[in-house]
């Protein structure tokens, strides 16, 4: 067995890492302060490729695997987490809901464009009166003539704003529940929908999030994504790639609190010595680094049975789990070992702390990835 990464994925990552260190890092806490969207550095982000991770070669993309998916998303993470949940829901769900699911015209005329970053996407399930209860989705798509009239409103949606192509979940046989979900993509300025920035959150502060209203919108067939009543159970293959992207953006958040709180506790003294000397500092490093370890191996674990064309849904969740709850251990035990200094934006480790809380909440929370975990392993 080879923990090692292939060659195609080291030289990912050290392209990404590369970039990070001098465009992303000393800018990540202006950017957090400020709720300032970075749309320069993403503009460079597609220039670098990201923007079109697993988009095929054909449509513009690298065309690159699980994998490579998710060491780019913890480079990204290391030193920013909204940028790097920029990176994994552009490529994760917009993008992969159309690739996987889309029609040859609608992968020639949106896929591009989103490859390079020209135009952002972003993917609506979330409602205000559903989130874990997914297919509980009130917006509704009805027939009109040869085409569709959608209404309702989508919340927490990730380049809500800033984004052009948007993938949307509509309910098209209300009767059926989950089984009566189609979906549909639109772009910015389709007569009836709007977006409505979303402010004031606990962390990835700089990373988009909107609500989106769709009044009366008339959409043609030819903009419904996959077959009709099918959308709910695309959706759910769609989760689970993309939980290995947050799975990966938890581990990357995780590793920036190790690697900032060992050289903090290299550089601090205390009565006499570097608080690095003291067992208590010791183990909390120690344990960080284990669960971090850990916690990327179920992540490329789960990314290689996806690559490998095997069922991954348990591993996902499993992945996604454990690296949230990880990186939230380790972000805490980050600012603990900073004291004071640790409570302040001077150092990164709060950020991280705030910025690994949407890790345990986003494409599902910890709640409902233990429910997918214990159905699959009591089915078996
Ligand atoms: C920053 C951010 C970005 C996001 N980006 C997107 C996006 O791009 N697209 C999108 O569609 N959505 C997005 N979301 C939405 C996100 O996926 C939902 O917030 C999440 O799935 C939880 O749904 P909810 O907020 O409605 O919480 P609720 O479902 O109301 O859950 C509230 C609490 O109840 C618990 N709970 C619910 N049901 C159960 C159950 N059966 N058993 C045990 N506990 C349960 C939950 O675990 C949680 O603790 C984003 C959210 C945030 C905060």
């Amino acid at each position: 067995m080879d923990f090692t990464l292939p060659e195609h994925a080291l030289a990912l990552q050290r392209t990404v890492r590369d970039f990070c260190q001098s465009e992303v890092g000393p800018k990540a806490r202006e950017w957090d302060r400020s709720g300032t969207f970075p749309r320069e550095t993403v503009r460079k982000l597609g220039e670098l490729g990201l923007l079109g991770l697993s988009t095929p070669e054909e449509f513009g993309g690298a065309g690159l695997d699980a994998v490579s998916m998710a060491t780019a998303v913890e480079e990204v993470a290391r030193f920013d987490g909204s940028l790097a949940l920029t990176v994994a829901s552009h490529n994760g769900l917009c993008s992969a809901h159309l690739n996987r699911f889309g029609s040859e015209e609608q992968k020639r005329r949106f896929l591009p464009a989103l490859a390079t970053g020209e135009k952002l996407g972003a993917w609506g399930l979330t409602e205000p009166g559903s989130g874990s209860d997914a297919a509980g989705l009130r917006t509704s798509a009805v027939r009109r003539g040869d085409g569709w009239l959608l209404s309702g409103a989508k919340t927490f949606i990730t380049q809500g704003s800033v984004g052009e192509v948007f993938v949307v979940l509509a309910s098209t046989s209300p009767e059926k529940k989950q089984r009566g979900v189609t979906a549909f993509v639109l772009e910015k300025g389709t007569p009836g929908f709007s977006q409505r920035p979303i402010h004031g959150k606990l962390g990835m502060r700089s990373s988009d999030t909107a609500e989106l209203v769709l009044e009366d919108v008339e959409l043609p067939d030819s903009a419904r994504v996959g077959e009709i009543d099918h959308g709910f159970l695309d959706t759910l293959r769609i989760l689970d790639r993309g939980r290995i992207g947050i799975g990966a953006l938890a581990v990357g958040l995780g590793r920036g609190a190790l690697e900032e709180a060992a050289r903090y506790a290299k550089e601090r003294k205390a009565f006499g010595q570097p608080i690095a000397e003291f067992q208590a500092i010791r183990w909390m490093l120690a344990d960080m680094r284990t669960e971090n370890d850990a916690a990327r191996l179920l992540v490329r674990r789960a990314a290689l049975l996806a690559d490998h064309g095997r069922p991954f849904t348990r591993e996902a969740s499993m992945a996604k789990l454990f690296a949230s709850e990880s990186s939230m251990r380790a972000c805490g035990k980050a600012v603990q070992i900073h004291g004071g200094y640790g409570y302040t934006d001077e150092f990164p480790v709060e950020r991280y702390l705030r910025d690994a809380k949407l890790c345990e909440i986003g494409e599902g929370t910890s709640e409902i990835q233990r429910l997918v975990i214990a159905r699959e392993l009591l089915a078996a």
